[in-house]
């Protein structure tokens, strides 16, 4: 919030706050520069963090990693082939066939991509184009949803979490597990549309329950992979609201 206003005071000021902009961007400038640096050291990172865990752990961990991405893949994929088909179905009017050949530019995209934003081009140009989406609602919805409509992170992160618990022992009640589902809901929206955002956002959903931050870097090294599939159901989500929408917000026809 105080951002927001110093914002806004920068913005009022013109002229006046020179200095403190051109400040601010450098500093900006700064930490985009250390990003980049930390971003150069990552894959060797991932590399020590996954030898380690080889090392220790052997294959016990593993194979339950291993276990977890069929899962976690699974399901991902039963959303996307199954309940979101069926919901466009019903809440849309549409056959799930004429919506996947419209999308597949989109979707083959996303999964290359791992970002929903950088995806969301195609996206609009999708629905627009192949789906019959009117602009003015791609227009609204899927910027909007691009930001805030994550099923696969969402459901990525609720059974990261279960995951997690489980590895280290813990026996999460009902309640806890229902805490998990809904902070990783909340969660998702958080997270912006780019690679392993969502391995960020987690964070919140393991500390909801008490678990460990440091947690996520057992999943970090199979992250990249599972982002591909997830992404492609957060933007098909994306698309497939624009639909929904624009059937609903269409004008009946007029007959005279
Ligand atoms: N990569 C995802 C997206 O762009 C976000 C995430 O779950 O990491 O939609």
């Amino acid at each position: 919030l105080f951002a927001l206003f110093v914002g806004i005071a920068l913005v009022k000021g013109g002229e006046r706050f020179h200095a403190v902009r051109s400040l601010s961007q450098q500093f900006f400038d700064i930490m985009m520069m250390m990003i980049t640096w930390v971003m150069k050291l990552a894959p060797l990172g991932l590399f020590a963090l996954l030898a380690k865990l080889v090392a220790t752990e052997a294959i016990r961990v593993l194979s339950r990693l291993a276990e977890f991405a069929v899962v976690v893949t699974g399901t991902t994929i039963f959303h996307g082939v199954v309940v979101l088909p069926l919901l466009l179905w019903i809440f849309g009017k549409m056959d799930p066939i004429t919506f996947f050949k419209g999308t597949k530019t989109a979707l083959i995209t996303a999964f290359a991509t791992s970002s929903s934003s950088a995806t969301m081009p195609l996206s609009l140009k999708c629905a627009q184009e192949n789906l019959g989406v009117r602009a003015q609602t791609a227009g609204f919805v899927i910027p909007i949803g691009t930001q805030l409509n994550m099923d696969g992170t969402a459901l990525y992160e609720a059974a990261a979490a279960l995951f997690i618990a489980n590895l280290m022992g813990l026996d999460l009640s009902l309640g806890q597990q229902l805490i998990v589902c809904l902070t990783a809901m909340i969660a998702s929206l958080g997270a912006p549309g780019i690679p392993s955002a969502g391995m960020v956002t987690m964070i919140m959903v393991l500390q909801s329950v008490g678990l460990p931050a440091e947690a996520i870097a057992i999943l970090l090294p199979i992250d990249r992979l599972l982002d591909t599939v997830r992404t492609v159901v957060n933007v098909q989500g994306d698309m497939m609201i624009s639909v929904v929408v624009d059937h609903h917000t269409k004008a009946p026809e007029i007959k005279v």
